[in-house]
């Protein structure tokens, strides 16, 4: 068997830690580029999500490299990602029929791994459990990552861009919990900013997938950074396992402050992305942008939401869908535009105040 799973970002490190911690032959999905996207568009129907899209093409490169058996997540509620993991699998079978895909359960993460990953892979629970362990310390590691190069971007773009491969190389390398401990007092010493402040500070929120894929997202949190805006963000693998796990609390306050703008949840991450953007208020940030694919539901509906946020609180919201046809162009110059309306707001405050 040869397992595959779709890039997600810069934590697919984390993705792929567990699997090598359970054994598995493993063929690493290759990052998402415009040919993912295309083979991706190419055979899903026209209609359906981008996620669906960008995935479908991240298996697709999987399998042309010898993958045979995909994990999909799997089961989301009132929402089209319910029916990913079934229509992937028909239409890679089309392709080869040997292709065998296993869900990945968002609703049921015990069963998942503790009775589906030990049968799948043939290795005891609690080896799962200690992969299981490992993922969680390592997509800690990749988080911190993400968090020091975006901080890093917005104080000195050149030297966070010139550090970036080689700290993501020593990520990636790092395999147990003690070199993952290792690796992430190295990491801070590497980014650290030795007290220099961003000039501005957004808050992602949106899509989970959207949020996390930089490849699918145009890597907007290296526009944002070249700008001078610090990317603060909430979701990365590492908080939603722990949300799976039924550990999370940033979740239920994200829900809880949600109320405020949105009572019913109409399916997705839609309560998250408003609550998440309610709290990036109280965090002071100078600005939220906001991230979904174009027909995502939901989130269309947590952008009427934020809209009301926006008026009543002032704080400035840019929301921005993708589709195939996304602009590079077209994105950097609305991310320019923003970038410079929240510089221009916070400067003004600060002569007002002073
Ligand atoms: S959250 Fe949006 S993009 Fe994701 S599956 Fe649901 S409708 Fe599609």
């Amino acid at each position: 068997m040869r397992a595959t799973f779709p890039y997600l970002g810069y934590d697919t490190p984390a993705i792929r830690a567990f699997f090598d911690c359970i054994g598995a032959e493993v063929v690493e999905p290759l990052p998402v580029s415009k040919r993912t996207v295309e083979l991706g568009v190419r055979y899903s129907p026209e209609l359906i999500c981008m996620p669906f899209k960008v995935t479908l093409g991240s298996f697709i490169e999987a399998l042309e490299a010898g993958a045979d058996t995909f994990f999909m997540a799997a089961g989301a509620r009132r929402c089209r990602f319910g029916y990913y993991h079934y229509l992937q699998d028909r239409i890679l079978k089309e392709l080869d029929g040997r292709c065998r895909m296993v869900p990945v359960g968002q609703y049921s993460p015990y069963d998942f791994f503790f009775r589906v990953m030990p049968r799948v892979f043939e290795v005891s629970p609690w080896r799962v459990m200690r992969a299981l362990r490992l993922m969680l310390v390592k997509s800690v590691l990749t988080r911190e990552f993400r968090q020091g190069l975006n901080r890093l971007r917005a104080v000195d773009f050149g030297r966070a861009e010139e550090l970036r491969q080689p700290t993501y190389e020593m990520v990636v390398k790092a395999g147990t919990p003690a070199e993952i401990a290792a690796a992430r007092r190295e990491l801070r010493r590497t980014f650290a900013t030795n007290g220099d402040r961003p000039e501005v500070a957004v808050g992602l929120v949106g899509e989970i997938y959207y949020t996390l894929e930089q490849g699918a997202n145009q890597d907007l949190e290296l526009e944002l950074g070249r700008l001078g805006a610090e990317v603060l963000f909430e979701r990365s693998l590492y908080h939603h396992l722990r949300y799976l796990l039924g550990v999370d609390l940033s979740s239920y306050r994200s829900r809880r402050l949600a109320g405020r703008y949105l009572r019913e949840c109409p399916g997705g991450e839609a309560l998250r992305t408003v609550g998440e953007a309610m709290f990036y208020r109280r965090r002071n940030v100078d600005g939220i942008v906001h991230v979904f694919p174009f027909t995502c539901m939901p989130e269309n509906i947590a952008l009427e939401a934020l809209q009301k946020f926006s008026e009543e609180t002032g704080m400035p919201v840019l929301s921005l869908s993708f589709d195939e046809h996304a602009s590079p162009t077209g994105l950097v110059t609305r991310l320019e535009a923003f970038v410079d309306l929240i510089k221009r707001r916070k400067r003004g405050r600060r002569l007002h105040r002073g």
